[in-house]
């Protein structure tokens, strides 16, 4: 049965590359890496009931379980070639395979990347993908790089996915705005194209998967820097503008989860050129603060009042 279930994820997301020698169906893949490039590696693991809601669509976790992965690849300004799949399942789910696979490759073509091996064994409903990109010596995009006087940009939209988490959570997104966001909380837009992009452009970059506020922070500490973020400039779909009122958007948007856009800094004279070329590419970047001498990250609005965090949230305790 294990075979069998091997052969129909094979069968599904096949992909040829010149550069796969050997793939699925021997003890390990071999692989042609570019000489001139360095390999790019990431893994991430997603447990039902932890990294997806019970009941979410098997097309939907092959898509997201690939789709973390190359956002990271995404975040370095690496090209995705090959990925691992490593499966643990309840039962011998036909059903559940051809479902995920559908999902998983639908994604794969998009980046010509090809599933070259992996595992399969029984337990609780966890997905683990590794990726394997390339990126050419000393260009990959780190955390590390961001200046003082730098700006702070994001992709996209920000608490699309962590919005429509809560519509899940409460049964309902009926309506066309609700099954906006469950979308963008099932099937994220890995951003690649952007992440190349941005090679000759970015001081440093990083995908949101646990919040802005937690990923920013993530560059600021890797960095020896601080950030100021103006909260009016965060990037809100109408989506989520729609279905939760200015203060829970704004906080989903600073502290939720599994948006997979990118943010990163780039010098001050960089904001207009980076911001047409990502325009291009269809996610647009979106100017949100800045970069500042000392550490951590101070919100502000629009009268220049900072934000203060309490567990609640984040609060305006005024001036
Ligand atoms: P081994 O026992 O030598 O580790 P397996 O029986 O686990 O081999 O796997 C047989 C082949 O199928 C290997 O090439 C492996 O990489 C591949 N494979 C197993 N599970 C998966 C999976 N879920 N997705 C893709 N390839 C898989
Ligand atoms: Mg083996």
């Amino acid at each position: 049965m294990e075979f069998s279930l091997i052969d129909r994820i094979r069968e599904r997301t096949a992909q040829a590359r010149d550069d796969v020698r050997l793939g699925i169906g021997d003890d390990a893949a071999l692989l042609a890496v570019p000489p001139s490039q360095e390999l790019a590696m990431a893994i991430d693991t997603m447990v039902e009931g932890v990294h997806f809601p019970r009941g979410t669509a098997a097309a939907d976790i092959g898509w997201k379980s690939l789709a973390v992965n190359l956002s990271d690849l995404a975040a370095m300004g690496a090209t995705p070639a090959w990925a691992l799949l490593a499966l643990t399942l309840p039962s011998a789910d036909v059903a559940f395979i051809d479902g995920f696979a559908a999902g998983f490759a639908q994604l794969a073509r998009a980046y010509r990347l090809a599933l070259v091996g992996g595992d399969t064994t029984r337990g609780a409903l966890t997905v683990s993908v590794a990726v394997h990109g390339f990126v050419f010596p000393g260009k990959a995009l780190r955390r590390s790089g961001a200046q003082v006087g730098d700006a702070v940009l994001v992709t996209g939209t920000l608490g699309d996915a962590a919005g429509g988490l809560q519509l899940v959570q409460q049964g309902h997104g009926g309506q066309a705005q609700g099954a906006y966001l469950i979308e963008r909380l099932n099937k994220p837009t890995p951003r690649v194209a952007a992440g190349l992009a941005l090679r000759d452009r970015a001081t440093a970059c990083i995908d949101i998967s646990d919040g802005l506020l937690a990923d920013l922070g993530h560059i600021c500490a890797a960095s020896g820097v601080g950030a100021e973020l103006d909260a009016e400039l965060l990037p809100r779909s109408s989506a989520l503008l729609d279905l939760f009122d200015d203060a829970a958007s704004r906080e989903l948007a600073l502290s939720g989860g599994d948006d997979y856009e990118l943010c990163f800094t780039v010098p001050a004279r960089h904001v207009g050129a980076v911001q047409a070329d990502l325009a291009k590419l269809g996610c647009g970047a979106t100017r949100i603060g800045r970069i500042v001498e000392g550490d951590g990250i101070d919100v502000r609005d629009r009268e220049g009042h900072r934000l203060e965090q309490s567990r609640q949230g984040w609060d305006h305790f005024g001036a």
